[in-house]
């Protein structure tokens, strides 16, 4: 009897303190995991994978029905009808492709189709292949209309993929419910784009050693995303090609093997993050001058790591790469 109460006072500490849950799951192609602590921590936890899976069913390519797919099999110049997340989506990765030169673009699901990412059976395409269809995979031939939610591609060759910005929509979502909750602290994984509620330190992944860190970032209630080379790659005639193409169709050669952005807003984070991988170091730096509040890390394959508009917050765990702080 004595151990049942005790078992029951202990229940109710426990509840009073707040619970702390967490769970992984595989969605959108990475792992997503979640951890929560204080507040109605079970009931945010399912509320974000019941969020998350109805995202999945509306903007993965790869499932049958959803919105991007009835984009990308469209018939072309042939209206489809979509949700507003996906108009919503599509909207703030076209404004990042204008801003950006082209080199965030997400319209270039064909060309990932023919390096063969999306399947994993990875390839190196022959140039004429790449040259043939490079002029269409463009958001130019995306129209979107926001007040008949539809959208319309212009030919059969440009296909839609969200992949570079759909994360981080999904990292600020699942930030928003998790807050709704009263949950006290929480770290919200949505495939390497973090969102940090309350205070805690993020490790950044090493680009060159599986497994391991490269820097640790200590925050609170911010979005962290890195874009890197080492996330999907294959290697070919000694050759190493990775997922984020340039607008030449190739995998890009900037010089960077990582970029990692820092800031509120995880959607526009990661479209950045994809996109200064794509720019290079240089015209990486102009694009962020559009975003003063944004601190972000590039790393280079010299390994040299500069760290933008630094908040004191970055610490370095490789040694033996560089580092330079600029404004
Ligand atoms: P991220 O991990 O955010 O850098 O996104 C990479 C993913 O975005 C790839 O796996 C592709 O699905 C897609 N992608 C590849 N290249 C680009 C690009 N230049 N702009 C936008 N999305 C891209
Ligand atoms: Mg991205």
């Amino acid at each position: 009897m004595k151990k049942t109460a005790l078992l029951i006072l202990i229940v109710c500490l426990m509840c009073l303190s707040g619970c702390t849950t967490e769970k992984q799951s595989f969605l959108f192609g990475t792992i997503v995991s979640v951890r929560l602590e204080g507040g109605k921590a079970y009931k945010a936890r399912d509320a974000i994978f019941g969020m998350l899976e109805d995202y999945e069913r509306t903007l993965s390519p790869d499932i049958e029905g959803s919105d991007v797919y009835r984009i990308n099999h469209s018939e072309a110049n042939t209206p489809v009808q979509v949700s507003d997340v996906t108009l919503f989506l599509l909207r703030e990765a076209k404004r990042v492709f204008v801003e950006s030169g082209g080199a965030f673009n997400p319209a270039m699901r064909a060309l990932s189709e023919l390096w063969g990412f999306p399947g994993g059976l990875t390839r190196v395409p022959a140039k004429e292949e790449i040259d043939g269809i490079l002029p269409y995979c463009s958001m130019d031939y995306v129209v979107i209309d926001e007040v008949k939610s539809v959208v319309t591609r212009l030919s059969e060759y440009t296909k839609i993929d969200l992949g570079g910005i759909a994360k981080g929509y999904f990292a600020d979502k699942s930030y928003e419910t998790a807050c709704e909750h009263g949950v006290g602290r929480a770290v919200l994984n949505i495939g390497g784009n973090i969102y940090m509620a309350g205070s805690g330190t993020i490790a950044i992944s090493h680009p060159r050693a599986d497994g391991e860190f490269f820097g640790l970032l200590r925050v609170s209630d911010v979005s962290v995303v890195t874009s890197g080379d080492y996330e999907r790659y294959f290697e070919a005639e000694g050759k190493r090609y990775h997922h984020i193409l340039a607008p030449d169709g190739y995998p890009s050669r900037s010089g960077l093997v990582s970029v990692t952005v820092i800031g509120k807003n995880s959607t526009v984070c990661d479209a950045l993050a994809t996109a200064v991988m794509v720019l290079g170091e240089e015209c990486g730096e102009e694009l962020m001058r559009n975003y003063p509040d944004l601190m972000f890390i590039t790393v280079s394959e010299q390994k040299t790591c500069s760290v933008w508009n630094d908040k004191g917050i970055f610490e370095l765990s490789d040694e033996s790469y560089s580092v330079t702080y600029r404004k």
